[in-house]
């Protein structure tokens, strides 16, 4: 019987993933299924652009994996039994069903944090999924000028959000609420670049506030800005929250609901479990938890493809880099900030900034989904066969 695999979402960490598994691994002994719960490959890291009105093409995850092999299931996962080793799903068509694995590996990504502030799941909107960022780019249309926008965090997100909605919708007064101060982290050439650009787009910066409530036309703030902020929509974007999925199952999981791994994406308590993405509590070459990002995607179904090949080939599982550089931070089309971190997550004094960084964000989101559709780009293409394979009867299986 072949060894299957089954790759819970595809994203940017199951779908390159799942197409490396399948262009590295023979047919001959191994059944990969890739589950999502949407056709298209969603570049999530887009969905700002989209939520503003721009036109975005997605690929089709069929056409993505087409020639490789892989199985493509339609499909919302609504649970995973790491004891009897399956997965229960709903399809397209409401049916209910249930997937066998021999090895699995959990990639089902995140979405919004709402930490349980009133009127966040009411009335406020967010861009970490591709069907809130349509409700948000639907109710965007119909605002007219002068109409008032919050986006509530100063994370990367919030950052990117506020700019890309001032810069396509001058029309719109575009506020931004950080608790702290808006790029407290950056370097200080970079943090002066932010506000230039901040102070350009026109974008309204309330520091030190804490957003307490959302109602339908303002935010409630604690802190400098309050009592209320007039918003005729509010953006959230304090955060990303994994699925509970993995917490109900049974697999060791952190505080934030991330799977526990290993050095090589295995969970801690279910050996055939993997996890990759934002929903793998991964820890970096720093001794810090990897954030939830697209490098961090990269990095850890790189490292986890590796242990699920190596282990099931009989060889030695390879370490991948697991190193934090910095962030990239899109302020619109025309203008970015690319900052370097240290060992510490410390930003180096260095930093790029303007339209060459604008235009190396572009490229890495380009080379990104372009990744996607080609897993294996200057690597072997040999097909490898499984150590329990019956021709190669003898080979130790690496624990
Ligand atoms: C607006 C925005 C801008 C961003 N910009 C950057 C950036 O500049 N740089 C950066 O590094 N990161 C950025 N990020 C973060 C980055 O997008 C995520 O860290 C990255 O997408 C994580 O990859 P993933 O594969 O773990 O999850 P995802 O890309 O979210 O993929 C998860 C997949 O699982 C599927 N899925 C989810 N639940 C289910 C279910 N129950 N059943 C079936 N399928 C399911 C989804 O449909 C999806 O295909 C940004 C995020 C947002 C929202």
């Amino acid at each position: 019987m072949k060894h299957r695999i089954v790759v819970l979402g595809a994203g940017y960490a199951g779908a390159f993933a799942a197409g490396n598994l399948a262009r590295r691994l023979s047919p001959a002994d191994t059944e990969i299924t890739v589950v999502n719960a949407v056709p298209d490959f969603v570049e999530r890291m887009r969905l700002h652009q989209l939520a503003i009105g721009q036109d975005l093409t997605f690929r089709k995850l069929a056409d993505v994996f087409a020639g490789t092999g892989v199985r493509l299931r339609l499909a919302r996962v609504t649970g995973v039994d790491p004891e009897r080793r399956t997965v229960a799903v709903t399809g397209e068509d409401g049916e209910d069903g249930e997937l066998t694995y021999d090895t699995l590996l959990y990639a089902l990504g995140s979405s919004v944090a709402h930490h349980g502030v009133p009127g966040v799941a009411e009335y406020a909107f967010d861009v970490t999924g591709r069907s809130s960022a349509l409700r948000l780019r639907e109710r965007l249309a119909g605002l007219g000028e002068g109409g008032t926008v919050l986006v509530v965090g100063e994370g990367l997100t919030g950052i990117e959000t506020a700019t890309e909605f001032a810069e396509s919708r001058p029309d719109l007064s575009v506020a931004l609420a950080a608790r702290g101060e808006l790029g407290a982290w950056l370097s200080p050439k970079a943090r002066r670049h932010l506000r230039q650009a901040f102070d350009r787009l026109g974008i309204t910066v309330h520091e030190h506030t804490a957003v307490e409530a959302v109602e339908p036309t303002r935010a409630i703030a604690g802190g400098v800005a309050g009592p209320y902020i007039p918003a005729d929509v509010t953006v959230w974007s304090a955060g990303f929250a994994v699925h509970p999925i993995a917490a109900a199952s049974g697999l060791e999981v952190a505080e934030t609901g991330q799977i526990v791994v290993d050095r090589t994406m295995r969970s801690v308590s279910h050996p055939d479990v993997y996890a990759a993405g934002d929903c793998a509590y991964a820890i970096g070459e720093n001794g810090r938890p990897l954030p939830m990002s697209c490098a961090s995607a990269g990095f850890t179904n790189m490292q986890a493809t590796a242990a699920i090949i190596a282990r099931l080939t009989g060889s030695e599982v390879p370490a991948t880099g697991l190193k934090y550089y910095g962030n990239h931070i899109s302020l619109g089309r025309r203008d970015a900030i690319f900052q370097m971190v240290d060992e510490d997550v410390r930003s180096k004094s260095w930093y790029l900034g303007g339209r060459t960084a604008a235009r190396l964000k572009s490229g890495v989101l380009k080379g990104a989904g372009w990744g996607i559709a080609h897993p294996t780009f200057g690597m072997p293409k040999r097909k490898r066969r499984l150590a329990t394979a019956p021709d190669r009867a003898g080979v130790r299986v690496a624990a």
